[in-house]
């Protein structure tokens, strides 16, 4: 394995946690019936399904970092309902309903585990705002307007002043809320169902798995500092899957980065006049996220880099610190000496075909990746069944999930495919420099 996982720390909604419990790290040689690797929403969802389904087995999950510090807990916090832009696009109304009944589920599930456990993360029915700043939002959001209509989903148009009033800022031209969707803070969630898998799922973090060999139809994953040997083995490790030697020159490791001030002050907050706890989604997909959580600390995302290398440097995460600064001032201007606490980059995994993967990669070895940038749903409900799929159930959902799933495309080789993401994303930035 050339590349593991390795926290840079930067990460906020992680580090304004409580420091956790020391980790239980995989020592000495292990056997199991399954092993999960990866304890995003993939891998999670996953152990907890297998566990109901093979409550005598013995599971195992494997983490290279604490559950939280990976993308699954980077993420922006919106569990979307919807499908992402490109999905929306396909003409085949079914292949839609499909992925909304799968995301559907998905909230559903996670909801549950939330509420049974008191996950304490920020946890809202929220819906989400997709809103327009200049002349080529408008037009996507004009678009984005004509394919809810088409799918019946609710939704409302809201002029600037409208927005204003929610947003505290009267930068954007227009939006449209969708009432459907979750809020959440993604390090406490991802934190919380790591702690609350059953008893039957054996959790070790802080242990990555350096290698990774078969014979005679078992599997021995080695972690510095012990092995496990198993028969059945699910992936929820997305652009780490290559790693692994699968779906390898298929996806596109692509980072991008998020900041986030302290918890603004009650006077800061009035001055704003908006609402507290509300997230907003770029209708130019190259433009901006912006959340106000609960706790009223603004987080702001945007910026992409091909990332191969899977990782950030500091003064990368600084020179992006200062464009989310000007994308804050621009939309606060009075708020242009509230200091962000955190900026982190985290890797999406993407495909040139918008296909995201999911089922059996080798004899004995399932996996589900390339979620785009809408893995905590659809990585959640992918999870779970994969661990039906690979215990050989079948259900309505699991053949909706092997209908809108497929094969990410081969992609170029070097240098080609690293000119050519990076020609793409210049190109992208500039026309939507607009909505940064
Ligand atoms: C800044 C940002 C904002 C985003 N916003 C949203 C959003 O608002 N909503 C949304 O739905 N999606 C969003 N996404 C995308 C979302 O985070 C991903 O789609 C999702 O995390 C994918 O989940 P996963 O379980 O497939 O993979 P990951 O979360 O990447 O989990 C894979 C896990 O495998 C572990 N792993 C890898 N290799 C090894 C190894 N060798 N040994 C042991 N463990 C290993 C990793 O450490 C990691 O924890 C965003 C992503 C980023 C970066």
């Amino acid at each position: 394995m050339k590349t593991v996982p390795v926290d840079d720390q930067s990460c906020g909604w992680y580090q304004i946690l409580p420091e956790p419990q020391p980790p239980r790290v995989l020592a000495g040689h292990q056997k199991a019936d399954w092993v999960v690797v990866g304890g995003g929403f993939v891998g999670l969802a996953s152990a907890r399904r297998l566990a109901e389904l093979r409550p005598n087995d013995r599971i195992i999950l494997v983490e290279a970092l604490r559950i939280g510090q990976g993308s699954s807990g980077r993420n922006s916090g919106f569990v979307i309902d919807l499908p992402h832009k490109r999905d929306l696009e396909n003409p085949d109304i079914n292949f839609k309903r499909k992925i909304i009944g799968l995301n559907e589920a998905a909230i559903q599930s996670l909801e549950e585990v939330v509420t049974r456990y008191s996950i304490d993360c920020q946890w809202s029915r929220a819906g989400r705002y997709q809103a327009a700043v200049g002349a080529r939002g408008i037009e996507y959001l004009n678009k984005y307007k004509l394919l809810l209509k088409n799918i019946s989903h609710p939704h409302t148009w809201l002029d600037r002043a409208a927005l204003a009033r929610v947003l505290g800022t009267s930068y954007y031209e227009a939006g449209i809320f969708i009432p459907t969707g979750i809020l959440m803070q993604p390090a406490a969630l991802v934190r919380g169902l790591g702690q609350t898998l059953p008893p039957n799922v054996e959790v070790y973090e802080s242990s990555p798995i350096v290698s990774f060999d078969r014979s005679a139809g078992k599997f021995e994953l080695k972690t510095p500092q012990g092995s496990i040997v198993c028969p059945k083995l699910l992936l929820g490790t997305n652009v780490y899957s290559a790693e692994f030697g699968f779906l390898k020159s298929r996806m596109l490791p692509v980072m991008t980065f998020a900041s986030i001030t302290r918890p603004l002050t009650l006077r800061e907050f009035d001055a704003d006049g908006g609402k507290e706890n509300w997230g907003l989604t770029p209708a130019d997909h190259a433009g901006t996220t912006l959340r106000f959580t609960s706790d009223r600390r603004l987080l702001i995302r945007n910026q992409y880099r091909f990332a191969p290398d899977y990782a950030s440097s500091e003064s990368r995460r600084a020179a992006v610190r200062q464009k989310h600064r000007e994308g804050l001032t621009n939309r606060y201007p009075h708020l242009r000496d509230v200091e962000f606490e955190y900026t982190w980059g985290g890797v999406c995994g993407l495909s040139r075909n918008y296909t995201a993967f999911f089922g059996k990669v080798d004899d004995g070895i399932y996996t589900s990746a390339c979620h785009q940038s809408v893995g905590a749903a659809r990585g959640t409900i992918s999870g779970q069944l994969l661990a039906e799929l690979a215990t050989g159930q079948d259900s309505q959902l699991l053949s909706d999930m092997i209908a809108v799933s497929g094969m990410p495309a081969a992609n170029p080789p070097e240098p080609f495919l690293g000119v050519g993401v990076r020609t793409r994303m210049k190109y992208e930035a500039w026309v939507s420099r607009s909505e940064l």
